[in-house]
């Protein structure tokens, strides 16, 4: 899950770590009271779950409270990438004289949170990595121990730093790994953290991802998702309790199980075609379950079949098959589609779609290139 500027910077001030004076607007008049109590200069600032909103235009220095509403009029309701802007963040404008990029991401090679700083801040960090490599500073960070004084000094020195700038530097990197540990994040991002004409750091763009396993951790957090942008289909799993990714392809992928639905995908891709989806129904498979699951994978215009490949271990196959054609009275599609059961009863549950003139197939191969077989129109 994707938090908002506004929201991983508040994240990122109960932390310690500094962030500008100020507030969200709905509205142009709301942008101009919040930019006059704030006084001085101002950011207008567009909060959409993507990057690169400066270059798109969602980004204005205003002088004044006017110019701060007549910004806000003209980036409200702005499509930015495809999305909407509902929401303008209002922050008292930084003295900016140099842009530092500190983020932090989990590194499954070596199994710690990894620091990424460099002294090329602003920009987004995979064009830095992309045009100027050695620009990027790397630092792992020992679970147990967290980020150890001599590391943040370390990366301050690397970036740059010199004198108090340091010693607040250091505050600010031990504050974002709080943040990132005590949320759950996936990444926690600060781009750019400025040094102002007085010296003081301050954290002028954030951005936090959250780990969806470890979200009924943290119910407040849970709280912040916009639903408004969030894939439609991925809404309605997560709330159906259902593992599910889109992806581009065109076969429909229905599995219990998430080694079990990378095994169908790779498989899919083996006999020529590409996986509409990774999805795990998990166990028991009930119809109401399997129903739900079919209408997010057929709400997919891209789909041509649908792969069901289920193990029966506790969960029964004829249980499923009974799900399935259950399911499929209550969503009713021209679709083709083809069944591989193998477990327990799994018998019984052919029987049950052979009966149902439902096709099936004996191995996961089989399965497959029928599948794709199906989805070139051919018949099986
Ligand atoms: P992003 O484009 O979505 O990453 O949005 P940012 O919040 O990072 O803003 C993009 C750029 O706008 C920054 O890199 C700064 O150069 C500039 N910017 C943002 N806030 C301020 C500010 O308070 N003062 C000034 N002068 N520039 C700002
Ligand atoms: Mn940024």
């Amino acid at each position: 899950m994707k938090l908002h500027e506004y929201q991983s910077k508040r994240i990122f001030a109960k932390y310690g770590v500094p962030i500008p004076k100020g507030e969200v607007a709905v509205s142009p008049t709301q942008a101009r009271e919040i930019a006059q109590l704030l006084g001085g200069p101002v950011v207008v600032k567009s909060q959409v779950l993507v990057g690169g909103r400066g270059k798109a235009g969602g980004i204005k220095l205003a002088k004044s409270p006017e110019e701060a509403e007549n910004y806000a009029e003209q980036i409200l309701g702005m499509d930015i990438k495809g999305l909407t802007v509902e929401t303008v963040l209002i922050d008292q404008a930084a003295d900016i004289r140099k842009e530092i990029y500190l983020g932090i991401v989990i590194d499954r090679a070596v199994g710690k949170p990894v620091f990424i700083a460099s002294s090329e801040g602003g920009v987004e960090i995979e064009e830095v990595a992309k045009t100027n490599p050695e620009a990027i500073i790397r630092q792992a960070v020992d679970p147990l121990l967290g980020l150890v004084d001599y590391q943040a000094r370390n990366l301050a020195f690397e970036l740059g730093l010199r004198g108090k700038a340091i010693v607040a530097f250091v505050r600010i990197a031990q504050g974002l790994y709080k943040a990132f540990i005590n949320s759950d994040a996936s990444l926690a991002e600060i781009n750019p953290l400025v040094v102002q004409g007085d010296g003081s750091l301050l954290a002028v763009d954030g951005k936090m991802v959250l780990d969806d396993n470890a979200l009924f951790r943290h119910p407040d957090l849970a709280e912040m998702r916009d639903l408004q942008e969030e894939d439609e289909s991925e809404r309605i799993a997560r709330l159906a309790d259902l593992s599910f990714v889109k992806l581009d392809g065109e076969i429909g992928c229905m599995v219990n199980g998430a080694g079990l639905a990378m095994a169908t995908m790779d498989i899919v891709k083996h006999y020529g075609s590409e996986p509409a989806n990774f999805l795990d129904i998990g166990g028991g498979a009930k119809a109401e379950k399997v129903a739900t699951a079919l209408r997010i994978i057929l709400a997919d215009p891209k789909v041509k079949a649908i792969l069901f490949n289920i193990f029966g271990g506790i969960t029964r196959c004829d249980e499923v098959a009974k799900g399935i054609l259950e399911a499929l009275n209550e969503v009713p599609t021209d679709i083709p589609m083809v069944a591989r059961l193998v477990g327990t009863n799994y018998e019984e549950g052919r029987a049950i779609l052979d009966a149902a003139n439902f096709p099936s197939a004996q191995s996961l191969g089989e399965a497959a290139q029928k599948a794709v077989a199906l989805a070139k129109g051919e018949t099986i």
